[in-house]
């Protein structure tokens, strides 16, 4: 199997994107995470751009990476200034990395119309910034910026520009596709012509505006590339960049390249639920291979086949990339729908089993009280599991009070006081929030973290509300959904009611219980 060095950007172009700022802690966590899943190089950013930067790598300096390589980012010395004196050369060394990257421009009008240089002074600039560099004794991959582009108005030029870092002892020339315009057939056809001329390791660095940064990427492979750049769920300006999360598995199930230990390929999913997690973003849940909803099916009959023949609407199995199969849940789903989720928690039970028999008319009830359970699969598992009887409560709610205090301080206007029972202990604990429904799931968790610690860890992402029979003016039953997460995982829980704080607390009462019955599970399997 041809290796091919996969090189993360998730801290460094990924951190471009709007609304993503890490700290320190974020990187370093992020950096190890990467580690384990046997990424080789991680562009860590650019030490010459801000401090934050350089405490960064010294900290990651100390880390013991098992797989990757740290990279620090930077350009090439500026026009008229020896490369010894230029400061954001010697901040790259100052990072203290065995590798860099440095960008340099490839396109002949942006040579002379932006850094308003001539073309022979930009080709001295690549040649003495890497040669300066691998004097220092470090790996240096050469950034070709808008090298497609610039192949397409100069590609004589283009070539010298490659034909500059590469006499100068680059270790790698990546072609990128900076403004992410590109069609996969240039870019194979370019890439090949560049892998033919270069004995140097050749890149690929793509951005997604045109929706094809891994397409362009793996026809890049196709036509000689060996590292590819990228991030972690495609996260990056703009439309981002070329999403690692579908590359790898791309590239190592279906073309034959082996880009990290087949092993490790399973941990993907849980690795771009927690980077997204770390960016503060909601999972992108139709996200192929690794989103919520790349394995899960609607429908009796699509259902049906599924289960009869996984490749019909499957085209990898799930677990490969650590994903699993969902089936939504409706009653439209049909008997073989609800028996696979049945089985799952109890695998003796058939379709004729009274125990289904019951699943179903439970279901069907509270689908009529205005539940509905396509995406609230968690709740669903519970159901489930006390009609079987494979459940034991973990506490006992005795009573809760609301209090809305108007007018707000500092965004503070509710309070919260609840009174639960765990075994034969009792706890009665308030807090305040941020609305209602915050200050209610406060004080719960403050009651129960004392029973079960690892509440802690569960962070809501989403809450949604939604009015059933409106009609009914105030008299109306309202739908809450409520997302949880926890790093390993995220799950949905609904709770139905006339009143919206009683049916968010349904809901999260649900949120808290799953967590406990799946923390139960894993202690059992290992
Ligand atoms: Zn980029």
């Amino acid at each position: 199997m041809t290796k091919i060095d996969i090189y993360d950007s998730t801290l460094r172009d990924g951190a471009q994107a709007q609304g993503i700022s890490y700290s320190v802690e974020d990187k370093i966590k992020i950096v190890e995470r990467l580690d384990e899943l046997g990424i080789r190089y991680i562009e860590a950013g650019n030490p010459g751009s801000n401090p934050k930067d350089l405490e960064f790598f010294s900290r990651v300096g100390a880390l013991e990476l098992k797989n990757a390589k740290i990279i620090a980012f930077g350009s090439t010395r500026k026009v008229g200034v020896a490369v010894e004196y230029d400061g954001n050369v010697q901040s790259l060394l100052l990072a203290g990395t065995r590798a860099v990257a440095i960008f340099g421009k490839c396109w002949d009008d942006q040579v002379t119309g932006i850094l308003r240089t001539t073309l022979d002074e930009n080709l001295s600039m690549i040649g003495d910034t890497i040669r300066f560099l691998k004097q220092k004794g470090l790996e240096v991959v050469f950034d070709a910026e808008h090298f497609f582009d610039g192949y397409k108005a100069n590609s004589g030029y283009a070539m010298r520009t490659l034909g500059a870092a590469a006499e100068a002892g680059a270790d790698c020339l990546c072609l990128c596709d900076t403004n992410g315009g590109s069609f996969p057939e240039d870019v194979f056809e370019i890439t090949g012509i560049v892998a033919k001329r270069f004995d140097t390791a050749i890149g690929i660095h793509c951005h997604n505006d045109g929706e094809l940064a891994v397409s362009n990427s793996l026809m890049a492979v196709k036509a000689g590339a060996t590292q590819v750049q990228g991030t972690i769920n495609g996260i990056g300006e703009r439309c981002g960049n070329a999403n690692l999360c579908s590359i790898i598995p791309n590239l190592q199930l279906k073309l034959g390249f082996e880009c990290i230990p087949p092993s490790n390929l399973e941990r993907l999913t849980s690795l771009s639920n927690f980077v997204s997690e770390t960016a503060n973003m909601a999972p992108n849940e139709k996200a192929a291979f690794v989103g919520k909803h790349a394995f899960s099916h609607k429908g009796g009959m699509h259902i049906d086949a599924v289960q009869k023949h996984p490749a019909s609407y499957e085209h990898i199995k799930p677990e490969l990339v650590g994903n699993s199969r969902t089936i939504l849940m409706s009653e439209v789903a049909g008997r073989s729908t609800l028996l696979a989720r049945i089985n799952a928690i109890d695998p003796t039970l058939n379709r004729d089993s009274p125990e289904t028999r019951r699943v179903m008319d439970r279901l069907k009830q509270l689908e009529y009280e205005g539940y509905q359970f396509e995406t609230a699969e968690s709740s669903f598992e519970l159901v489930v599991r006390k009609i079987l009887g494979k459940y034991t409560p973990f506490f006992n709610l005795k009573e809760f009070k609301v209090i809305a205090n108007e007018p707000a301080a500092n965004g503070i206007n509710s309070t919260a006081m609840i009174k639960i029972r765990v075994g034969e202990l009792e706890e009665i604990t308030a807090a305040e929030g941020d609305g209602p429904v915050n200050a209610l799931d406060m004080a719960m968790r403050k009651a129960l973290e004392r029973f079960y610690p690892a509440i802690r860890d569960i962070k809501l992402t989403d809450y949604k509300v939604r009015v059933l029979n409106s009609d009914a003016a105030s008299a109306a039953k309202v739908r809450v959904l409520i997302e949880s997460t926890d790093h390993l995982e995220s799950w949905t829980t609904i709770g139905v009611s006339t009143d919206i704080i009683n049916a968010s607390w349904l809901a999260l009462v649900d949120a808290v219980e799953y967590k406990l019955v799946r923390d139960q599970e894993r202690l059992v399997r290992h």
